[in-house]
C-alpha cells in the first residue's frame, strides 16, 4: 500500500442544486473503478486509489480508509486522514456522520471519527488479550481548531489559544494543549462531540462560519510492552490525525477587506501549502529529493512528525455531483491529482 492514498467521495445531488440544474445528471462521468473525468470543464482523467460513486456507503469509507489508518497506527506508525472539498461537498458527513440529531452510536450514518474510535478500541482489548496483558495501552485525545493561522484549544473551556513548538526529543507539539484519557469508544466520542459544541458555539458567537477554519483531532496511541527477559518497559507511540479541512472553495480576494481579506488569505495559503507538501513526499517516495515547507502553514508544521516516512495519509477528495459545481469539483480533483 502506498503511503500516500486519494479516495474521491461523490455525494448524492441535493435540492438545492437540482432546483439550479433543471437536471440529475452529474458533472462528474466514472470512466472505470478508479478513473473519472468531467467533460464540461476539460478533458482531462483524473486516476485515485478509490472512486467512490453517490452510492458509497460509510462502511465502504470506513473499510477503505478508516481500518487501514488505524491498523498501521497499531503498528506504531502514525496515521492522518484529511478531508477535502468544497464547502457543503461532506467533508463533516465524511469524517463525523450526518447530524449529530439523528446519529446514534450504532446509527450507518456515522462517520469515520465514531467507526475509528471503536474499531482502535477493539484492537487495542484483542492486543492486549493476544498479548496476556504483557502489552498495556493508553490513548490521549487533543481537538482544536486552526482558524487565521492561530491553534485554538477546542477541550479547554476558554478556548485558549496555543503555540506550536519544536523540540529535538519530542518533535513539533502543540505547547499546553489540552489532552484527555481515553479508555474506550464512548469516552472518545464524548470528547470529540465536546469540542465540536463548542467550535460551532464560538464560530456562531463571532459571526464566521465553522468552514472557514480546520478542525484537528489528534489521538495518541501509546503501548507499553513489559520485556521477558528483563522486566523494562519499551514505549511506542503514534499519533492518529483527524482532520476535517475548511472549505476549498476559491476564496476571493477582490473587493475583500480586513479581517474577511486576511482569513481567505490564509485559508488559499494553508490549503495550497498542503498541497504543495503532499506533493513533495511523493517526489520522495518516487525517489526524486525534494525540500519539504512544512513551516508554510501552522497546519503542516503542527503535522510535520506525521507526514513522511512510514506514516499513512489519506486524502478523501468530497465532491458534489452538480453542474452548478463542475468548476469548483475540478479544482478538487485537481488538488487530489497531485498526491497521486
Ligand atoms: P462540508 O462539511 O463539506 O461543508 P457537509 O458534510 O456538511 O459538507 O455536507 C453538506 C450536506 O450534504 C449535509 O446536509 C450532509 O448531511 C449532506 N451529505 C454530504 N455527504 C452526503 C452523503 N454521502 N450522503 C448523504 N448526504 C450527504
Ligand atoms: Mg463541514
Amino acid at each position: 500500500m502506498d503511503n500516500i492514498q486519494v479516495f474521491m467521495r461523490i455525494r448524492p445531488l441535493s435540492e438545492d442544486e437540482y432546483r439550479r440544474d433543471r437536471t440529475t445528471e452529474s458533472a462528474v462521468r466514472f470512466l472505470s473503478e478508479s478513473t473519472v473525468s468531467i467533460p464540461s470543464q476539460r478533458t482531462e482523467n483524473f486516476t485515485f486509489d478509490f472512486v467512490g460513486n453517490e452510492t458509497c456507503t460509510q462502511q465502504d469509507v470506513f473499510d477503505a480508509v478508516g481500518r487501514r489508518a488505524v491498523e498501521r497506527c497499531m503498528q506504531g506508525y502514525n496515521g492522518t486522514i484529511f478531508a477535502y472539498g468544497q464547502t457543503g461537498s461532506g467533508k463533516t458527513f465524511t469524517m463525523q456522520g450526518a447530524r449529530d440529531e439523528f446519529t446514534g452510536p450504532t446509527d450507518e450514518l456515522r462517520g469515520l471519527i465514531p467507526r475509528c474510535f471503536e474499531y482502535l478500541f477493539k484492537r487495542i482489548s484483542e492486543e492486549e488479550v493476544r498479548t496476556n496483558g504483557r502489552v498495556k495501552y493508553l490513548c490521549k485525545a487533543s481537538y482544536v481548531e486552526i482558524y487565521n493561522e492561530t491553534i485554538y484549544d477546542l477541550l479547554d473551556p476558554v478556548m485558549r489559544t496555543c503555540a506550536v513548538r519544536e523540540d529535538i526529543k519530542r518533535g513539533v507539539f502543540i505547547d499546553n494543549v489540552t489532552e484527555e484519557t481515553v479508555q474506550d469508544p464512548t469516552e472518545a466520542y464524548d470528547v470529540f462531540m465536546r469540542g465540536t459544541h463548542s467550535r460551532h458555539v464560538s464560530a456562531t458567537a463571532m459571526n464566521r462560519e465553522s468552514s472557514r477554519s480546520h478542525s484537528l483531532l489528534m489521538l495518541v496511541i501509546q503501548s507499553m510492552t513489559e520485556s521477558e527477559t528483563d522486566g523494562l518497559t519499551e514505549v511506542r507511540e503514534s499519533v492518529f490525525n483527524l482532520v476535517d479541512l475548511a472549505g476549498s472553495e476559491r476564496q476571493k480576494l477582490a473587493n475583500t477587506t480586513g479581517l474577511r481579506l486576511k482569513e481567505a488569505a490564509n485559508i488559499n495559503k494553508s490549503l495550497s501549502t498542503l498541497g504543495n507538501v503532499i506533493n513533495s513526499l511523493v517526489d520522495i517516495n518516487s525517489g526524486k529529493s525534494r525540500h519539504v515547507n512544512y513551516r508554510d502553514s501552522k497546519l503542516t508544521f503542527l503535522l510535520r512528525d506525521s507526514l513522511g516516512g512510514n506514516s499513512v495519509t489519506f486524502i478523501i477528495a468530497n465532491v458534489s455531483p452538480a453542474m452548478c459545481n463542475d468548476a469548483e469539483t475540478a479544482s478538487t480533483l485537481r488538488f487530489a491529482q497531485r498526491a497521486k
